[in-house]
């Protein structure tokens, strides 16, 4: 009752007190001093074509965290593909509640060129929480509410994925942070940004939005950074420790008003708003090599996520030179030396902002960055589009694309 109780408090502070609506406000104004530029600012240097990692990948976009009729979607799996062909995603993660039966039922099979279909499952566990279970055996149906931690080591121990799931959703927030042999979490989860939108005063400007615009316009509308998933994820990694950061959507496609239910938002429009970008090996044709390849990028953190809604982000680089070593996102690398050379790049003109242990330490107008990293820890990239400036002070910043970092390791 307790927690009942506490949970409808919640809900009612965001409502009252708008804070999702705050918070898309006030992250359109970004600040950018020249005293954080970094190699390859505004000063007109070359942008930095050095790229250091030879190898070759191929950067595809999943819509991950995606509900079919087989739980609680409003489309069955040929509604989700025909939306995944529409919107121009390269996969899709299918995760329906507690049950594996799509995967049973051979629908990867049918589905096993671009758009791929991948299929794990969303473990409801204790306290109503979620768990993405993936890469499990077909056989493995999970049992709803036990302990987080008993569901992490029987996913490990099937040689599974574990990743945490909504970990700030307004009803139901992770709450075991200590729970041990997770691998990641959803740092991005559409889902929850667009509940925190359901306020007083997002209703003014979101619904005639969506009424007038389409569904498009406002989930452009509602975008903000993940400020407190970010926090939570950056303090994870700040002892050096790996966590992989993925972004989700929760997409239904079914919305209830009264008795009637509509396809609000669709499966294309949220599958174009938020996607994560896995770096594959390239040359992989083969289904099951490419199904392989994708769980191994999850696993790595060879990945990033991004709001597609603001244009496709790729190519989207980030990597680091130590010596005669080399490594990309979600890699680690000794320090040879007095530093490790980190480099970024993306679109011309993306505000590029490096962060360390959730600090930024440098940053970069231009779309390109390098920087000499002398501290050991994590190093990730945020990359903003800026419409306008006034000096330091960007205008109508929006939140567009997040690395997963680079661990710089002592001698
Ligand atoms: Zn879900």
């Amino acid at each position: 009752m307790a927690s009942s109780l506490s949970t409808k408090l919640r809900i009612a502070g965001s409502v009252l007190f708008a804070s999702g609506f705050f918070d898309a406000i006030a992250g359109r104004f970004l600040w950018s001093p020249a005293a954080r530029q970094a190699t390859g600012g505004d000063d007109g240097a070359e942008t930095d074509q050095s790229q250091p990692d030879r190898r070759e990948w191929r950067d595809w976009a999943g819509a991950i965290h995606v509900h079919s009729t087989y739980s609680d979607g409003g489309g069955d799996i040929p509604t989700v593909m025909a939306a995944a062909c529409e919107s121009g995603v390269d996969f899709v993660l299918l995760t329906d509640h507690n049950t594996q039966r799509p995967l049973r039922d051979n629908w990867e099979e049918k589905y096993p060129t671009r758009p791929l279909l991948l299929i794990g499952t969303e473990v409801t566990v204790e306290a109503g929480a979620f768990l993405l279970a993936l890469e499990m055996p077909p056989q493995w149906e999970p049992e709803k509410g036990r302990p987080p931690q008993e569901v992490i080591d029987e996913v490990i121990a099937h040689g599974g994925l574990p990743l945490i799931s909504l970990p700030f959703d307004v009803k139901h927030p992770w709450r075991e942070w200590e729970a041990q042999g997770c691998e990641g979490l959803e740092v991005l989860n559409l889902s929850t940004i667009a509940r925190r939108h359901i306020n007083l005063l997002s209703a003014l400007w979101i619904l005639p939005l969506g009424f007038f615009a389409g569904q498009r316009a406002a989930l452009k509308a509602l975008v903000t950074r993940p400020d407190a998933a970010l926090a939570r994820w950056d303090s994870l990694t700040a002892d050096g420790k790996t966590s992989v950061g993925i972004g989700a959507l929760d997409a239904h496609a079914l919305m209830k008003i009264g008795k009637k239910k509509y396809a609000i938002p669709s499966y294309a429009d949220t599958f174009y708003a938020v996607t994560t970008h896995v770096l594959l090996p390239s040359g992989l044709e083969n289904r099951n090599d490419l199904r392989t390849a994708i769980h191994d990028a999850f696993r790595r953190g060879r990945c990033y996520f991004s709001y597609d809604c603001f244009g496709d982000p790729r190519p989207v680089r980030f990597t680091a030179k130590s010596g005669s070593e080399v490594a990309i996102m979600g890699e680690s690398i000794v320090r040879i030396g007095s530093a490790v050379t980190l480099s970024a790049s993306a679109a011309p003109g993306t505000l590029l902002r490096l962060f360390h242990q959730g600090h930024i330490v440098a940053e970069s107008r231009t779309g390109s960055l390098r920087f000499e990293a002398r501290e050991p820890g994590a190093y990730r990239i945020e990359g903003y589009k800026i419409p306008f400036r006034l000096g330091a002070l960007c205008l109508g910043a929006r939140p567009w694309f997040f690395t997963n970092p680079i661990y710089v390791r002592p001698v």
